[in-house]
Protein backbone atom coordinates (compact mmCIF):
# COMPACT_ATOMS: atom_id res chain seq x y z
CA UNK A 1 0.00 0.00 0.00
CA UNK A 2 1.07 3.54 -1.03
CA UNK A 3 -0.46 6.89 0.37
CA UNK A 4 -0.33 8.54 -3.61
CA UNK A 5 -3.63 7.72 -4.90
CA UNK A 6 -5.22 8.57 -1.45
CA UNK A 7 -3.45 11.98 -1.32
CA UNK A 8 -4.54 12.89 -5.17
CA UNK A 9 -7.97 11.82 -4.73
CA UNK A 10 -9.32 12.67 -0.97
CA UNK A 11 -6.88 15.80 -0.32
CA UNK A 12 -9.50 17.60 1.77
CA UNK A 13 -10.21 14.65 4.01
CA UNK A 14 -5.71 14.23 4.22
CA UNK A 15 -5.46 18.12 4.95
CA UNK A 16 -7.69 17.43 8.05
CA UNK A 17 -6.00 14.25 9.55
CA UNK A 18 -2.70 16.24 9.05
CA UNK A 19 -3.57 19.37 10.96
CA UNK A 20 -5.50 17.70 13.59
CA UNK A 21 -2.14 15.64 14.29
CA UNK A 22 -0.23 18.48 13.71
CA UNK A 23 -2.42 20.66 16.06
CA UNK A 24 -2.32 17.79 17.98
CA UNK A 25 -6.34 17.53 18.30
CA UNK A 26 -6.56 13.93 17.19
CA UNK A 27 -10.24 12.65 18.68
CA UNK A 28 -9.64 8.95 19.95
CA UNK A 29 -12.52 7.56 18.18
CA UNK A 30 -13.07 8.38 14.07
CA UNK A 31 -16.15 7.40 12.16
CA UNK A 32 -15.16 8.10 8.35
CA UNK A 33 -18.33 7.42 6.11
CA UNK A 34 -18.86 7.33 2.40
CA UNK A 35 -19.20 5.19 -0.49
CA UNK A 36 -17.12 1.96 -0.47
CA UNK A 37 -15.06 3.35 -3.25
CA UNK A 38 -14.07 6.96 -1.34
CA UNK A 39 -10.64 5.35 0.07
CA UNK A 40 -11.76 5.19 3.63
CA UNK A 41 -9.76 2.09 4.37
CA UNK A 42 -6.41 4.20 2.73
CA UNK A 43 -7.33 7.28 5.04
CA UNK A 44 -7.16 4.05 8.31
CA UNK A 45 -3.88 3.50 7.30
CA UNK A 46 -2.55 7.12 6.86
CA UNK A 47 -4.21 7.91 10.15
CA UNK A 48 -2.73 4.88 11.80
CA UNK A 49 0.83 5.72 10.26
CA UNK A 50 0.46 9.70 11.19
CA UNK A 51 0.06 8.22 14.93
CA UNK A 52 2.49 5.28 14.54
CA UNK A 53 5.24 6.90 12.61
CA UNK A 54 8.76 6.86 14.83
CA UNK A 55 9.74 10.16 12.76
CA UNK A 56 6.98 12.58 13.65
CA UNK A 57 4.43 11.14 10.92
CA UNK A 58 3.62 9.25 8.17
CA UNK A 59 7.33 8.92 7.43
CA UNK A 60 7.29 5.91 4.57
CA UNK A 61 10.46 5.34 6.25
CA UNK A 62 10.65 4.11 9.34
CA UNK A 63 9.88 0.65 10.72
CA UNK A 64 6.84 1.34 11.87
CA UNK A 65 5.66 3.04 8.93
CA UNK A 66 6.72 0.00 6.59
CA UNK A 67 4.82 -2.34 8.63
CA UNK A 68 2.06 -0.63 8.18
CA UNK A 69 2.30 -0.52 3.96
CA UNK A 70 3.46 -4.20 4.76
CA UNK A 71 -0.22 -5.27 6.47
CA UNK A 72 2.17 -6.30 9.71
CA UNK A 73 2.58 -3.48 12.25
CA UNK A 74 1.58 -5.55 15.43
CA UNK A 75 0.37 -2.02 16.84
CA UNK A 76 -2.56 -1.57 14.48
CA UNK A 77 -4.95 -4.07 14.94
CA UNK A 78 -7.44 -4.55 11.88
CA UNK A 79 -11.02 -6.19 12.17
CA UNK A 80 -13.31 -6.52 9.75
CA UNK A 81 -16.97 -8.56 9.24
CA UNK A 82 -16.89 -12.54 9.26
CA UNK A 83 -19.32 -13.90 7.31
CA UNK A 84 -22.28 -11.16 7.35
CA UNK A 85 -21.44 -9.31 11.05
CA UNK A 86 -19.14 -8.04 13.43
CA UNK A 87 -19.33 -10.63 15.87
CA UNK A 88 -18.87 -9.81 19.99
CA UNK A 89 -16.26 -12.48 20.08
CA UNK A 90 -13.77 -10.03 17.79
CA UNK A 91 -14.66 -7.43 19.45
CA UNK A 92 -13.01 -9.22 22.52
CA UNK A 93 -10.43 -10.48 20.58
CA UNK A 94 -9.56 -6.61 20.10
CA UNK A 95 -9.77 -5.93 23.63
CA UNK A 96 -7.36 -8.81 24.76
CA UNK A 97 -5.09 -7.22 22.06
CA UNK A 98 -5.20 -4.13 23.58
CA UNK A 99 -5.62 -4.97 27.45
CA UNK A 100 -1.52 -5.28 27.85
CA UNK A 101 0.21 -2.73 29.68
CA UNK A 102 0.64 -0.32 26.69
CA UNK A 103 3.78 1.72 26.50
CA UNK A 104 3.49 2.78 22.57
CA UNK A 105 0.30 4.13 21.11
CA UNK A 106 -2.09 1.49 18.90
CA UNK A 107 -5.01 1.92 16.79
CA UNK A 108 -7.65 -0.52 15.92
CA UNK A 109 -9.73 -0.42 12.90
CA UNK A 110 -12.86 -2.07 12.38
CA UNK A 111 -14.64 -1.96 8.72
CA UNK A 112 -18.41 -2.00 7.94
CA UNK A 113 -19.22 -1.35 11.42
CA UNK A 114 -23.12 -0.95 10.30
CA UNK A 115 -22.74 -4.51 10.64
CA UNK A 116 -21.67 -5.08 14.42
CA UNK A 117 -24.27 -6.82 15.82
CA UNK A 118 -26.04 -5.74 18.82
CA UNK A 119 -24.07 -7.48 21.24
CA UNK A 120 -20.83 -6.82 19.41
CA UNK A 121 -21.97 -3.07 19.32
CA UNK A 122 -21.98 -3.28 23.21
CA UNK A 123 -19.14 -5.00 24.01
CA UNK A 124 -17.10 -1.98 21.77
CA UNK A 125 -18.81 0.61 23.52
CA UNK A 126 -17.95 -0.84 26.88
CA UNK A 127 -14.27 -1.27 25.80
CA UNK A 128 -14.04 2.08 24.55
CA UNK A 129 -14.94 3.56 27.65
CA UNK A 130 -11.87 2.23 29.32
CA UNK A 131 -9.62 3.59 26.42
CA UNK A 132 -5.91 3.93 27.18
CA UNK A 133 -5.10 7.50 26.66
CA UNK A 134 -2.71 6.19 23.33
CA UNK A 135 -4.94 4.38 21.62
CA UNK A 136 -7.28 5.41 18.47
CA UNK A 137 -10.29 3.80 16.93
CA UNK A 138 -10.97 4.30 13.16
CA UNK A 139 -14.58 2.87 12.35
CA UNK A 140 -15.42 2.65 8.61
CA UNK A 141 -18.84 2.50 7.06
CA UNK A 142 -20.90 2.53 3.64
CA UNK A 143 -23.58 3.30 5.33
CA UNK A 144 -23.92 5.97 8.22
CA UNK A 145 -27.55 5.61 8.84
CA UNK A 146 -27.36 1.86 9.95
CA UNK A 147 -24.44 2.82 12.38
CA UNK A 148 -26.09 2.45 15.96
CA UNK A 149 -26.26 5.94 16.95
CA UNK A 150 -24.48 5.37 20.57
CA UNK A 151 -21.65 4.66 18.27
CA UNK A 152 -22.22 7.23 15.90
CA UNK A 153 -22.06 10.18 19.24
CA UNK A 154 -18.97 8.85 20.61
CA UNK A 155 -17.19 9.50 17.70
CA UNK A 156 -16.01 12.57 14.84
CA UNK A 157 -17.68 11.81 11.69
CA UNK A 158 -15.56 12.27 8.81
CA UNK A 159 -17.30 12.12 5.67
CA UNK A 160 -15.70 11.43 2.34
CA UNK A 161 -17.21 12.09 -0.69
CA UNK A 162 -17.22 10.42 -3.73
CA UNK A 163 -13.76 10.01 -5.15
CA UNK A 164 -15.06 12.08 -8.67
CA UNK A 165 -17.01 14.71 -6.25
CA UNK A 166 -14.19 15.25 -4.14
CA UNK A 167 -11.47 16.13 -7.14
CA UNK A 168 -13.89 18.14 -8.86
CA UNK A 169 -14.43 20.15 -5.45
CA UNK A 170 -10.85 20.41 -5.24
CA UNK A 171 -10.29 21.42 -8.94
CA UNK A 172 -12.90 24.24 -8.05
CA UNK A 173 -11.52 25.99 -4.85
CA UNK A 174 -8.13 25.87 -6.41
CA UNK A 175 -9.63 28.08 -9.23
CA UNK A 176 -10.86 30.66 -6.06
CA UNK A 177 -14.56 29.24 -6.11
CA UNK A 178 -15.76 29.16 -2.10
CA UNK A 179 -15.96 25.99 -0.46
CA UNK A 180 -19.61 26.41 0.05
CA UNK A 181 -20.00 26.83 -3.51
CA UNK A 182 -17.70 24.06 -5.23
CA UNK A 183 -19.03 21.10 -2.92
CA UNK A 184 -22.51 22.28 -4.01
CA UNK A 185 -21.49 22.15 -7.80
CA UNK A 186 -19.45 19.07 -7.20
CA UNK A 187 -22.82 17.02 -5.40
CA UNK A 188 -24.66 18.64 -9.27
CA UNK A 189 -22.48 17.05 -11.32
CA UNK A 190 -19.63 14.97 -12.20
CA UNK A 191 -18.34 15.83 -14.90
CA UNK A 192 -15.63 18.00 -14.56
CA UNK A 193 -16.19 20.85 -17.55
CA UNK A 194 -19.95 20.76 -16.92
CA UNK A 195 -18.80 22.06 -13.34
CA UNK A 196 -16.85 24.20 -14.21
CA UNK A 197 -19.49 26.10 -16.49
CA UNK A 198 -21.46 25.67 -13.14
CA UNK A 199 -19.05 27.73 -11.47
CA UNK A 200 -19.54 30.79 -13.64
CA UNK A 201 -23.45 30.36 -13.78
CA UNK A 202 -25.15 33.38 -11.99
CA UNK A 203 -28.16 31.21 -11.90
CA UNK A 204 -26.78 28.48 -9.36
CA UNK A 205 -25.66 31.81 -7.11
CA UNK A 206 -28.95 32.54 -7.47
CA UNK A 207 -30.48 28.82 -6.92
CA UNK A 208 -28.10 28.18 -3.93
CA UNK A 209 -29.54 31.37 -1.92
CA UNK A 210 -32.68 30.86 -2.35
CA UNK A 211 -32.43 27.45 -1.95
CA UNK A 212 -30.75 28.90 1.79
CA UNK A 213 -33.74 31.16 2.27
CA UNK A 214 -36.29 28.41 1.73
CA UNK A 215 -34.78 25.54 3.53
CA UNK A 216 -34.00 27.83 6.94
CA UNK A 217 -37.48 28.67 6.77
CA UNK A 218 -39.03 25.36 6.78
CA UNK A 219 -38.22 25.52 10.27
CA UNK A 220 -40.53 28.41 11.30
CA UNK A 221 -43.17 27.36 8.38
CA UNK A 222 -42.58 30.63 6.23
CA UNK A 223 -40.30 28.66 3.38
CA UNK A 224 -43.23 28.85 1.05
CA UNK A 225 -43.11 32.60 1.26
CA UNK A 226 -39.92 32.88 0.06
CA UNK A 227 -40.42 31.13 -2.49
CA UNK A 228 -43.21 32.78 -3.70
CA UNK A 229 -41.72 36.03 -3.64
CA UNK A 230 -39.57 34.11 -6.17
CA UNK A 231 -41.33 32.60 -8.18
CA UNK A 232 -41.21 34.81 -11.40
CA UNK A 233 -37.84 34.75 -11.54
CA UNK A 234 -37.88 31.31 -10.37
CA UNK A 235 -40.04 30.22 -13.36
CA UNK A 236 -38.58 31.43 -16.46
CA UNK A 237 -35.40 29.24 -15.21
CA UNK A 238 -35.31 25.57 -17.48
CA UNK A 239 -36.15 22.21 -16.11
CA UNK A 240 -32.38 21.42 -15.10
CA UNK A 241 -32.31 24.34 -12.42
CA UNK A 242 -35.44 23.60 -10.93
CA UNK A 243 -34.25 19.56 -10.59
CA UNK A 244 -30.57 21.24 -8.86
CA UNK A 245 -32.63 23.42 -6.73
CA UNK A 246 -34.15 20.30 -4.89
CA UNK A 247 -30.62 19.39 -5.21
CA UNK A 248 -29.42 21.75 -3.52
CA UNK A 249 -32.54 21.80 -0.89
CA UNK A 250 -31.42 17.88 -0.45
CA UNK A 251 -27.77 19.00 0.38
CA UNK A 252 -29.24 21.46 3.25
CA UNK A 253 -31.19 18.84 4.37
CA UNK A 254 -28.51 16.49 5.01
CA UNK A 255 -26.58 18.65 6.70
CA UNK A 256 -28.93 19.67 9.29
CA UNK A 257 -29.63 15.82 9.74
CA UNK A 258 -25.95 15.54 10.68
CA UNK A 259 -25.65 18.83 12.54
CA UNK A 260 -28.37 17.47 13.90
CA UNK A 261 -26.57 13.99 15.07
CA UNK A 262 -23.08 14.42 15.53
CA UNK A 263 -20.26 17.15 15.87
CA UNK A 264 -19.17 17.79 12.33
CA UNK A 265 -17.05 19.86 10.86
CA UNK A 266 -17.63 18.95 7.27
CA UNK A 267 -20.99 20.63 6.70
CA UNK A 268 -21.60 21.86 3.73
CA UNK A 269 -23.52 25.04 4.73
CA UNK A 270 -22.16 27.34 7.08
CA UNK A 271 -25.48 28.48 7.92
CA UNK A 272 -26.34 24.94 9.06
CA UNK A 273 -24.11 25.20 12.30
CA UNK A 274 -25.64 28.52 13.09
CA UNK A 275 -29.25 27.29 13.12
CA UNK A 276 -28.68 23.84 14.77
CA UNK A 277 -30.40 24.62 18.05
CA UNK A 278 -33.19 25.97 15.75
CA UNK A 279 -34.07 22.74 13.81
CA UNK A 280 -36.52 20.07 14.25
CA UNK A 281 -36.71 16.72 15.48
CA UNK A 282 -34.33 14.17 13.30
CA UNK A 283 -37.17 12.20 12.42
CA UNK A 284 -38.74 15.53 11.16
CA UNK A 285 -35.85 16.76 9.34
CA UNK A 286 -35.46 12.84 7.59
CA UNK A 287 -39.33 13.10 6.82
CA UNK A 288 -38.19 16.37 4.98
CA UNK A 289 -35.46 14.98 3.32
CA UNK A 290 -37.93 11.99 2.19
CA UNK A 291 -40.22 14.21 0.67
CA UNK A 292 -37.87 16.60 -1.24
CA UNK A 293 -36.25 12.95 -2.81
CA UNK A 294 -40.10 12.47 -4.04
CA UNK A 295 -40.53 15.46 -5.66
CA UNK A 296 -37.30 15.61 -6.90
CA UNK A 297 -38.20 12.53 -9.25
CA UNK A 298 -41.54 13.65 -9.83
CA UNK A 299 -39.72 16.69 -11.76
CA UNK A 300 -37.04 13.87 -13.62
CA UNK A 301 -40.70 12.24 -14.71
CA UNK A 302 -41.53 15.09 -16.68
CA UNK A 303 -44.34 16.68 -14.70
CA UNK A 304 -45.46 19.81 -14.56
CA UNK A 305 -43.31 21.82 -12.27
CA UNK A 306 -45.89 24.28 -11.61
CA UNK A 307 -47.71 21.53 -9.82
CA UNK A 308 -44.70 19.66 -8.62
CA UNK A 309 -43.69 22.60 -6.67
CA UNK A 310 -47.05 23.04 -4.91
CA UNK A 311 -47.34 19.94 -4.42
CA UNK A 312 -43.77 20.13 -2.87
CA UNK A 313 -44.68 22.73 -0.29
CA UNK A 314 -48.30 20.99 0.60
CA UNK A 315 -46.64 17.96 1.75
CA UNK A 316 -43.82 19.80 3.62
CA UNK A 317 -46.85 21.52 5.46
CA UNK A 318 -45.70 25.30 4.72
ZN1 LIG B 1 7.47 6.72 9.93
Amino acid sequence: MNFDNLKKNQKYVVQLLENSFKEKRLVHLYLFSGVKEALKLDAAFYLASLILCENGGACGKCDECKKIMQFSNPNLYLVSPSGDTIKKEQIEALEHEFGFAIDKPHVFIIQNIEKATPTAANTLLKFLEELHQDCYGILLTDNLSAVIPTIVSRSQVVRFLPVQAASIRDELTKRGIGKEKASVIANLTADINKAFELAKDKKIDYLINLAISVSFEFENSNGYLSFINNKKEFEKLDKQYLIYFVEILMMLQKDKIDCLLYRNDDLIFEETIESCNLLRSKDEEVEILEILLKYRDRLESNANSDMVFTGMFISLNL
